[in-house]
């Protein structure tokens, strides 16, 4: 087991993840986050290497090959991955990691690495989730068709994940996600290291 905790935020698109991750590493600013690899292009204001390591997919693809990769997955129709090494050396020097990423990439670092904490937001339901995915006005309306038609398919994966957080309101998610993070912080198994080497004493 690593000395620090990798803890994976992840839900269906709409479902508010991006919301809850932001406002948990706001109030919990010694987590440290971990910058994607994506093919897709950069939004304006996103900067290369803050946001996402802007890739060409040809760039991607050498990356897998060579398993530079702690998961990857297709996401509407661009690939998105977690660099591997980053994450493990930042675990080993015992920091804690927390990342926000789809569900078929959560489910591939549960495989990978069992010891990872994953936590799955909810909507509160399925109506507002669609007009959450409405309201947001980043999609056009074909997008947004796909995003509502997976979405029901990505509510059916909750059972691959250790937590399930629904998000109701953001503030309530917000520190539940928090309390996760405590409790599993507290975990005996986590901590015997440290109490053996108290009982030695
Ligand atoms: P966006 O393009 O809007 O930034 O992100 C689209 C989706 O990709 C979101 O659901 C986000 O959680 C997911 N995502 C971002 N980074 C990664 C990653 O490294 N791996 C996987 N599997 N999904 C990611």
């Amino acid at each position: 087991m690593k000395k620090g905790l990798l803890i994976v935020l992840s839900g269906p698109s709409g479902a508010g993840k991006g919301t809850v991750y932001n406002a948990v590493t706001e109030r919990m600013p010694e987590l440290k986050k971990s910058i994607s690899v994506t093919t897709r292009a950069p939004r304006p204001g996103e900067i290369d290497g803050v946001h996402y390591y802007f890739r060409t997919v040809k760039e991607y693809g050498i990356m897998k090959e060579r398993g530079e990769f702690l998961e990857t997955a297709e996401v509407y129709k661009n690939f998105y991955g977690t660099p591997q090494a980053p994450v493990f050396a930042m675990l080993e020097k015992g920091e804690d990691v927390f990342f926000e990423i789809d569900i078929q990439g959560a489910k591939q670092i549960k495989a990978k690495y069992p010891e990872c904490v994953s936590v799955f937001i909810m909507p509160p339901s399925f109506e507002i989730l669609e007009q959450r995915l409405r309201g947001r006005g980043t999609e056009d309306e074909n997008s947004l068709l796909t995003r509502i038609g997976s979405a029901r398919g990505e509510l059916a994966q909750y059972k691959n994940f250790d937590y399930i957080v629904f998000n109701d309101n953001v503030t309530s998610a917000t520190q539940n996600v928090i309390n996760i993070i405590e409790a599993e912080r507290c975990n005996i198994l986590r901590n015997e290291k440290k109490i053996l080497k108290m009982l030695e004493n």
